[in-house]
Protein backbone atom coordinates (compact mmCIF):
# COMPACT_ATOMS: atom_id res chain seq x y z
CA UNK A 1 0.00 0.00 0.00
CA UNK A 2 1.63 3.23 -1.12
CA UNK A 3 1.67 5.85 1.93
CA UNK A 4 0.51 9.72 1.02
CA UNK A 5 4.11 10.85 0.49
CA UNK A 6 4.70 7.94 -2.76
CA UNK A 7 1.19 8.99 -3.93
CA UNK A 8 1.69 12.45 -4.34
CA UNK A 9 4.78 11.94 -5.53
CA UNK A 10 3.15 10.15 -8.52
CA UNK A 11 1.47 12.17 -9.11
CA UNK A 12 4.12 15.01 -9.59
CA UNK A 13 6.17 12.25 -12.05
CA UNK A 14 2.74 11.87 -13.73
CA UNK A 15 2.65 15.52 -14.10
CA UNK A 16 6.57 15.69 -15.31
CA UNK A 17 6.50 12.66 -17.51
CA UNK A 18 3.36 14.75 -19.15
CA UNK A 19 5.28 17.95 -19.69
CA UNK A 20 7.96 15.90 -20.87
CA UNK A 21 6.03 14.22 -23.36
CA UNK A 22 4.71 17.95 -23.89
CA UNK A 23 7.85 19.27 -25.01
CA UNK A 24 9.58 16.30 -26.71
CA UNK A 25 6.39 16.62 -28.75
CA UNK A 26 7.24 19.37 -30.74
CA UNK A 27 9.75 18.03 -33.06
CA UNK A 28 8.46 14.56 -32.79
CA UNK A 29 4.37 14.21 -32.55
CA UNK A 30 2.78 11.57 -30.61
CA UNK A 31 1.95 9.03 -33.53
CA UNK A 32 1.09 5.67 -34.57
CA UNK A 33 0.67 3.57 -37.54
CA UNK A 34 -2.96 3.12 -36.17
CA UNK A 35 -4.37 6.22 -35.11
CA UNK A 36 -7.05 7.24 -37.23
CA UNK A 37 -6.91 11.29 -36.09
CA UNK A 38 -9.90 11.10 -34.16
CA UNK A 39 -10.28 7.39 -32.05
CA UNK A 40 -7.85 6.32 -29.40
CA UNK A 41 -5.50 3.73 -30.87
CA UNK A 42 -5.68 1.78 -27.55
CA UNK A 43 -9.40 1.34 -26.95
CA UNK A 44 -10.74 2.93 -30.21
CA UNK A 45 -12.58 5.14 -28.01
CA UNK A 46 -13.29 8.48 -29.44
CA UNK A 47 -10.54 11.28 -27.77
CA UNK A 48 -12.05 14.45 -26.82
CA UNK A 49 -11.62 17.20 -29.26
CA UNK A 50 -9.20 19.07 -26.13
CA UNK A 51 -6.89 16.14 -25.79
CA UNK A 52 -6.83 15.88 -29.66
CA UNK A 53 -5.87 19.58 -30.00
CA UNK A 54 -2.81 18.21 -27.60
CA UNK A 55 -1.21 16.07 -29.76
CA UNK A 56 -3.25 13.11 -27.96
CA UNK A 57 -3.49 9.46 -29.79
CA UNK A 58 -5.29 7.71 -26.45
CA UNK A 59 -7.98 8.41 -24.43
CA UNK A 60 -7.27 9.45 -20.61
CA UNK A 61 -8.27 5.94 -19.54
CA UNK A 62 -5.81 4.19 -21.95
CA UNK A 63 -2.88 7.57 -21.28
CA UNK A 64 -2.94 6.44 -17.82
CA UNK A 65 -2.61 3.00 -18.14
CA UNK A 66 0.41 3.65 -20.55
CA UNK A 67 1.93 6.32 -18.33
CA UNK A 68 1.82 3.52 -15.21
CA UNK A 69 3.63 0.98 -17.48
CA UNK A 70 6.02 3.62 -18.55
CA UNK A 71 6.79 4.18 -14.67
CA UNK A 72 7.27 0.63 -14.06
CA UNK A 73 9.54 0.02 -16.60
CA UNK A 74 11.56 2.81 -15.41
CA UNK A 75 12.12 2.02 -11.41
CA UNK A 76 14.57 4.45 -9.98
ZN1 LIG B 1 -8.38 4.30 -24.90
Amino acid sequence: MPDLADNADSVVELWTADAERRARGKSAPESDPGFDGLNCVTCLEPIPTARLKMGKIRCVDCQERLDMANRMTRRR
